[in-house]
């Protein structure tokens, strides 16, 4: 009988917690609906998840939530639908697309709390935004392949570790004494992600890194 409630108690685990490491939500759990007056990325635009292939990682801050509402407009990063994955410290952070490097270096005057960045622009007008970077492992108009490493992730900008990115179209860089930083320009829905489908990215998903093809 013993033996029976142990191995019960094994498998109701297993089905309520999912294999080790996880935390992550089961497929289809947990969705945000997609705003109907979202930007979208071009059609053909393939965004790759930024760290290593084969690699899962967790979204521990989704769509919209405190962390990530900004205005669209000067000295504001317009960040609507930023995510925000549980990448450790030291791990690198690759180009979720082909692009050029538009900024490399700390945030400031009024972005600090991104800490390290890299702003990477792409075809469409489109630009992603990787912050809290440990180190940044690039230069301003470097071009970069997709899944080139461009930095490590941290916890720079006074935050717990994570990978903070945000895709945004139409964007604009302050620099001088404004600092250094996104603003304006729309927030950018972030899907289709890699093979991910369409659904509505959200806390508690995880997501794989694929080769983008
Ligand atoms: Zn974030």
């Amino acid at each position: 009988m013993g033996a029976v409630l142990a191995l019960a108690a094994v498998v109701v685990g297993f089905v309520l917690l999912g294999p080790r490491d996880c935390g992550c939500a089961p497929p289809g759990e947990v969705r945000t609906p997609i705003p109907s007056d979202a930007a979208l990325l071009p059609s053909d635009f393939v965004l790759t998840a930024p760290w290593e292939a084969g690699e899962r990682r967790r979204i521990i801050r989704g769509y919209n939530v405190a962390a990530h509402q900004g205005f669209a407009r000067p000295n504001r990063s317009n960040d609507a639908y930023a995510l925000d994955f549980n990448l450790e410290r030291g791990e690198p952070v690759l180009a979720a697309a082909p692009g050029v490097v538009t900024y490399a270096g700390p945030a400031s005057g009024g972005w600090e709390s991104f800490g390290n960045i890299v702003l990477l622009e792409h075809a469409g007008g489109v630009s992603s935004l990787y912050a809290h970077l440990d180190a940044v492992a690039v230069r301003e108009r470097e071009s970069l392949e997709r899944g080139a490493q461009l930095g490590t992730a941290g916890n720079s900008g006074g935050v717990r570790t994570h990978l903070h990115l945000s895709l945004y179209r139409d964007v604009q860089l302050a620099r001088g004494e404004r600092g250094t930083g996104p603003f304006g320009g729309a927030s950018v829905l972030p899907e289709p992600f890699g093979r991910e489908a369409r659904v509505g990215l959200s806390f508690g998903q995880c997501l794989t890194a694929d080769d983008g093809g």
